[in-house]
């Protein structure tokens, strides 16, 4: 079978930089048509649009803000008037709002759960009702949806100065179970990704100087992942060659999850 997404729609939220941003290129390169979801930052999700349709494909940049349920509503909306359907949905958006837990504030862990957990719960419910509006009239997948849900290794590794960031991908992790289980025999699949560290803003810290070679030591493969590596990962989920892939997590990580810190203490 080859990879191919001709005649879907793909829906990737906070595309305009770094692992959406790789998606959403990756998705229409494989032939889907994509909305390129932003935040505030509506230039280069323009950009990446329109460097979509300069090569041939079909894409559009569309803002709203994840954790809002109405501005949510208004982007599936927009994206069935202009794409007449959806197939994929990506539900990448995520922050990071770090701080000792004796220093957190409650602003700061709400601000994190809200876009990191409620923003994939708005989206994956969106993304259901259009896929069930759908049906099996539209037949351009062996699935009759597919959503992909960005988590983190922090789904699974406590991430001490983190909590808020860890608990909304473990909460992601339950989520995207629990969907995948109550609503995988409708044929719609729901899995994650769980990328580790990955070269992007969000992580620009730490991975300069002392902070870059410790980093280091935690990925037992020995490099920093590209996003193009996660989006590769993205593609392969979204598409029928995975179509047997429900209900699980593609950690993406170059082994960060295998515990590195026992690797000379055995
Ligand atoms: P990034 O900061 O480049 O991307 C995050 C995106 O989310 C941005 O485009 C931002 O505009 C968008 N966003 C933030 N708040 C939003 C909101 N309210 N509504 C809509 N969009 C919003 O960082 P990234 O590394 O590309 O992160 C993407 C996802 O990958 C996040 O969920 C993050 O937790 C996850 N992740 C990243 C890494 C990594 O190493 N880079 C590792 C694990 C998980």
């Amino acid at each position: 079978m080859i990879l191919s997404l001709e005649n879907q729609v793909a829906l990737v939220t906070g595309a305009s930089s770094g692992l959406g941003y790789a998606c959403a290129d990756g998705l229409a390169a494989a032939g889907a048509s994509v909305v390129v979801n932003y935040n505030s930052h509506a230039e280069p999700a323009e950009a990446l649009a329109e460097k979509i349709r300069q090569r041939g494909g079909k894409a559009i940049a569309l803002g709203a803000d994840v954790s809002n349920e109405e501005e949510v509503e208004k982007l599936f909306a927009q994206t069935i008037e202009k794409f007449g359907a959806l197939d994929i949905l990506v539900a990448n958006s995520g922050l990071q709002k770090d701080a000792p837990i004796g220093e957190m504030s409650l602003a700061d862990w709400n601000k994190v759960l809200e876009v990191n957990l409620t923003g994939q719960f708005l989206c994956a419910r969106a993304a259901i009702k259009q896929f069930r509006q759908q049906g099996a009239q539209r037949n351009v997948s062996r699935a009759a949806g597919k959503i992909i849900h960005m988590s983190s290794v922090h789904q699974v590794i406590p991430w001490a100065g983190h909590v808020n960031y860890a608990a909304s991908k473990g909460g992601v992790d339950l989520l995207m179970r629990s969907l995948a289980q109550e609503i995988g025999e409708e044929r719609i699949r729901v899995n994650s990704i769980a990328p580790g560290a990955i070269a992007t803003a969000i992580n620009a810290k730490s991975r300069d100087g002392e902070a870059g070679k410790n980093l280091l030591k935690l990925i037992p493969y020995g490099r920093i992942g590209e996003p193009e590596d996660v989006a590769n990962a993205v593609v392969w989920l979204a598409s029928d060659l995975s179509d047997y892939v429900h209900g699980t997590t593609l950690f993406v990580d170059g082994g960060m999850t295998l515990y590195p810190g026992f690797r000379d203490n055995g």
